[in-house]
């Protein structure tokens, strides 16, 4: 048995714990780092690039089939064809390129990566298994960060057609029926995807509304677009269970009971924070619900026991774990630090894509201000209409009295790349006057941004 000492342990290589480890390091802490997979959680691995990487590839397969018929540009191609396995090998590669470049991150600033699973034993010590090795770690400081895992529900076990967004990450060729149970981000990134790569996709939701963590006017282009893609959206519908073949799914909706056939079943019902399997009952720590307590300090309540990310609960984002990672790193090293930011953008990569960064008109009000709202479309924007993007809008949510910027929000074709502009504003305080003043180069969406703030002041130039 190898024994090991260190200043840092930290339990998952996520985009929390692998941050926090390279920030460790930089800090001069001496930090290991176990994971049982390669580097880079399940954000790398099967989360946030991956799909990504496929949503791009729909993007790219419908666009070749759109211009297989009459379109305003001109253009015309003929019988494009998608061989799904090189798409998947194509991904394969990004994630392995970046599983290396973590690796070396790690390296380069003197972190020592174990692969293996590690079982706490107490609040100073972690037991690795790693292949026929056991290796025991003492550490000074923890940081755990064993992140989430899909829910599954009891009567429809993940197997060969019933599969999580991992599975939906690697099928080798385009199902001709696709169900997806859970109308949440990941299942609508992912059914799009594939009804843009040729399957006939029904989204199975038990609630009334699809992302129902957004507003009704962000989803509402989203929900038109499901349709035009040809997705069937079945709303206040439960999935039961799996026919017998398992070639269906039995659900109960308005008209009762309907056995929709699928050659595959994508369950997106969530995910909660991988609290088993470690040792965690062992540590006692205090728990918020189905995840570990922490304070804004990321500490636990157990003393130099750290937790961050997906395992701390909502919002299960990579940025965030990222964020949390960072600062505990800092904080270890005896750095004063807090976790206070203003906004934890979430962006939801449908098509058209949403940005959330803020609070919104609802939740200002609800939080008791008075508030000036101003929405600039898209439609009334010159670089929209050269890339055929004019759907959607620009929204921010200010202060009545003095101005200063809530909320932003904004949904539209590659949106995404607004988060940034959003989240500084938000975070540096501006107020409508400083975005407003701002100038922002033409043409470009962004210009939707300024006018928004313009339209909250009044004077908007472009509407
Ligand atoms: P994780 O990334 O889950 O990493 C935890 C790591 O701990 C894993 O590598 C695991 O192997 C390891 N581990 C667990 N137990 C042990 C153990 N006992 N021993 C050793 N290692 C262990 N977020 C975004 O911000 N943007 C997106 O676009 C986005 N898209 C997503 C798409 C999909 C399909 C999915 C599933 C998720 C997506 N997410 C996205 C969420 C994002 O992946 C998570 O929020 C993020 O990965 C959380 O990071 P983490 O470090 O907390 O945990």
């Amino acid at each position: 048995m190898t024994v090991l000492k260190c200043n840092v342990l930290v339990l998952g290589a996520g985009p929390g714990g692998y941050v926090a480890a390279i920030r460790a390091g930089q800090l001069g802490l001496d930090t290991v780092i176990v994971d049982g997979q390669a580097p880079g959680g399940t954000c790398l691995n099967v989360g946030c690039i991956p799909s990504k990487a496929l949503i791009h590839a729909g993007d790219e397969f419908e666009k070749a089939v759109h211009f297989t018929k009459k379109n305003a540009l001109g253009i015309s191609v003929k019988s494009p064809k998608l061989d799904l396995s090189q798409t998947i090998g194509w991904k394969d590669g990004i994630v392995e390129r970046l599983n290396s470049g973590v690796s070396g991150l790690l390296k380069k600033n003197k972190v020592k990566l174990i692969t293996g699973w590690g079982k706490m034993i107490d609040g100073k010590t972690c037991e690795v298994t790693a292949g026929e090795e056991t290796i025991t770690i003492h550490a000074k400081s923890i940081i755990l960060a064993t992140g989430s895992v899909p829910v599954e529900i009891p009567s429809l076990p993940f197997g060969d057609t019933i599969i999580s967004s991992t599975g939906a990450l690697s099928l080798d060729s385009v199902p001709d029926r696709l169900v997806v149970i859970g109308g949440g981000y990941i299942g609508l990134e992912l059914g799009t995807a594939y009804a843009k790569m040729g399957a006939k996709v029904t989204v199975v939701e038990a609630t009334d509304r699809i992302l129902p963590q957004y507003d009704a006017d962000l989803t509402k282009p989203v929900a038109d677009s499901l349709k035009a893609l040809g997705i069937t959206v079945m709303l206040n519908t439960k999935a039961k269970q799996a026919a017998a073949d398992g070639k269906a799914l039995i659900v109960d909706g308005a008209d009762g009971e309907q056995t929709l056939p699928a050659d595959k079943i994508l369950v997106t019902v969530g995910r909660k924070a991988k609290t088993e399997g470690w040792g965690l009952s062992d540590l006692d720590l205090t728990m918020k619900g189905t995840v570990v307590a922490i304070d804004d300090k990321c500490q636990t309540s157990m003393t130099d026991v750290f937790a961050i990310g997906d395992l701390t609960g909502e919002p299960m984002l990579a940025h965030r774990a990222m964020a949390q990672g960072e600062m505990v790193a800092e904080i270890i090293a005896g750095h004063n630090r807090t976790f206070d930011k203003r906004a934890i953008p979430a962006v939801c990569f449908t098509d058209p894509e949403i940005v959330d960064a803020g609070l919104s008109p609802k939740q200002a009000e609800a939080a008791g201000y008075k508030t000036k709202i101003g929405i600039f479309p898209f439609a009334a924007n010159g670089r929209a209409m050269t890339m055929e993007a004019e759907t959607g809008f620009v929204r921010i949510v200010a202060r009545k009295d003095n101005h200063l910027v809530l909320g932003i929000q904004a949904v539209g074709k590659g949106v995404s790349e607004l988060s940034a502009a959003f989240s500084l504003a938000i975070e540096m305080g501006a107020c409508l006057e400083d975005v407003a003043g701002t100038i922002h180069a033409h043409p470009t969406q962004s210009e939707g941004f300024q006018e928004a703030a313009l339209k909250a002041l009044g004077h908007a130039l472009h509407i």
